[in-house]
């Protein structure tokens, strides 16, 4: 294509990395029609909106047109999925086209659902319409609430069908991230045995995540490899305790679905919960529960210590060193979660920060005991203490069943004067609630646009309680019964 191209993607993570990148291209697709566009990331990342929706942008969208300097490759990983080790999966599906350089950084530009790659295994390397618009709407809707996440640029639709239990219509998800890299990359890396290339993955989440060399990162730190280690610690301990205190259930935290750049990843059999249920598993494919809600700090502390292992090798030249090392930063991790949960579970309550554990730690305790007894809506419980807050106990009351004993509860909470102020900027009023996400979805799969719309436009300001919106904040009906996702 004739310069100038209004889209420069640069291709380091392919030169610094080869051995972990495969030149690659995306199939054509026979029929791309472009079914949402996030302009406001477009423009945030210097892409203009209008080229986009035009043929070549769509083109760029689906990985059929690479512009001149750009190197889309499958990356490869490793990963223990559902605890077992995987030693070769990688991009079997998707393709990382190319950085993109923002005002002070580098995303990544990334398709997914782009066809086979020499990763596929037994997978066809495709994607349904309704699972990339899943990931579209919940990313956007946990970039709102202010959790850290990769974005969804666009949904292309491909004209070329997916055969799933059904046929169904194929599509490409075009994503931005701050890096693709993965616990599972840096466990590829250590498996080649190949320290050097170990060393220059390290090298290179550290420069592009954890400060290079001169900003005070790790790169400057006496052990930058211990450094990044616990910086990748404190940004998931933090990023855990977020999914926590929203009710998100990632449900596929294998470690390959674990960032280096602290951002959640990978938006497959995901949900909110609605009533509260410690043991909450939604995905299909969790038989055992590993990824339960309540799993999900022990599941990352577990994927870090696998993480922890990989790193050996840089630690110390000293085997025994080098663990007991990995060992103590690894326990970093646990009071972290622990100070994150607290905190924001505090900012949820409207409690003061320095209120005493003693009297916190139980206030909370009760309360998810209440929640979980009465299989209370959680969203909608949050929100409505903050109506608590303000003197109007009603919505708050309505929805316990132990009445008595709540009521107690909440003389000891408004005794502490909770801010209702503070609550509403931390307790969300709309979440993409799984029934208005499968609604959307089968929409949109029919051809129909207008629900995903209406519901991107609910989640999109989830603090910001409107007029007309009521449906978006209320629990799914009965009869929408057990939920079920499926990858
Ligand atoms: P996930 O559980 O979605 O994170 O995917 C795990 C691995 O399976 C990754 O290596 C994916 O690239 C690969 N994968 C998932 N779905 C497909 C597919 N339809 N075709 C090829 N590879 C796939
Ligand atoms: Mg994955
Ligand atoms: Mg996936």
């Amino acid at each position: 294509i004739a310069p100038p191209f209004p889209v420069a993607l640069d291709d380091r993570f392919a030169r610094e990395l080869p051995e972990l990148a495969l030149a690659w291209q995306a199939e054509p697709a026979p029929d791309p029609r472009l079914l949402v566009l996030n302009e406001h990331l477009a423009a945030g990342l210097g892409l203009d909106p209008a080229w986009l929706r035009g043929p070549d942008g769509v083109r760029l969208l689906v990985g059929n047109l690479v512009p001149d300097g750009a190197t889309p490759v499958a990356q490869a990983y490793a990963g223990h999925q559902f605890g077992g080790y995987s030693p070769r999966l990688g991009d079997g599906r998707a393709l990382l086209l190319g950085e993109l350089t923002v005002d002070r950084g580098v995303r990544d530009l990334h398709l997914k659902g782009s066809g086979r790659t020499p990763f596929a295994r037994g997978g066809d390397g495709l994607a349904a319409v309704g699972p990339m618009l899943r990931e579209y709407v919940i990313s956007e809707a946990m970039h709102a609430l202010g959790i850290p996440t990769t974005r969804a640029l666009a949904v292309v639709a491909t004209g070329r069908p997916v055969r799933r239990e059904t046929v169904l219509p194929g599509a490409v998800l075009a994503r931005v991230a701050s890096s693709h890299l993965r616990v599972g990359s840096f466990q590829y890396a250590r498996a080649t045995g190949d320290v050097d290339l170990l060393r220059r993955l390290a090298d290179h989440a550290i420069a592009r995540h954890w400060g290079g060399s001169g900003d005070g990162g790790a790169a400057d730190a006496e052990q930058p490899y211990l450094a990044l280690f616990e910086a990748v610690a404190a940004a998931q301990a933090s990023l855990v305790a977020r999914w926590m205190l929203v009710g998100f259930v990632h449900g596929v935290m294998n470690t390959d679905n674990m960032t280096i750049s602290g951002e959640t990843i990978d938006y497959g059999p995901c949900a909110f919960l609605d009533a509260y249920d410690a043991d909450a598993v939604y995905s299909s494919i969790d038989e055992g529960g590993r990824y339960r809600y309540r799993n999900q700090p022990l599941a990352a502390e577990w994927n870090l210590a696998r993480f922890a292992e990989t790193l050996l090798p840089l630690i110390s030249d000293d085997p025994e060193q080098a663990v007991a090392r990995a060992v103590e930063s690894l326990k970093t991790f646990g009071p972290a979660y622990d100070a994150a949960w607290s905190s924001g579970m505090r900012a949820k309550l409207g409690l003061p920060e320095g209120l005493d554990d003693d009297v916190a730690g139980p206030l909370v305790d009760e309360l998810l005991a209440h929640l979980q007894q009465g299989h209370v809506d959680h969203t909608s419980f949050f929100r409505a203490l903050g109506r608590a807050a303000r003197g109007d106990l009603e919505p708050a009351r309505n929805l316990v069943l132990d009445l008595a004993a709540f009521d107690g509860w909440l003389d000891r909470w408004r005794a502490l004067a909770p801010d209702a102020g503070s609550m509403d900027r931390v307790n969300p009023v709309y979440i993409p609630r799984n029934h208005l996400v499968e609604e959307s979805l089968d929409a949109a799969t029919g051809g129909d646009l207008d629900p995903l719309g209406r519901l991107l436009d609910a989640v999109s300001a989830p603090y910001d309680e409107r007029p007309g919106l009521e449906r978006y904040a209320a629990p799914a009906p009965q009869d929408f019964g057990v939920y079920r996702t499926f990858c």
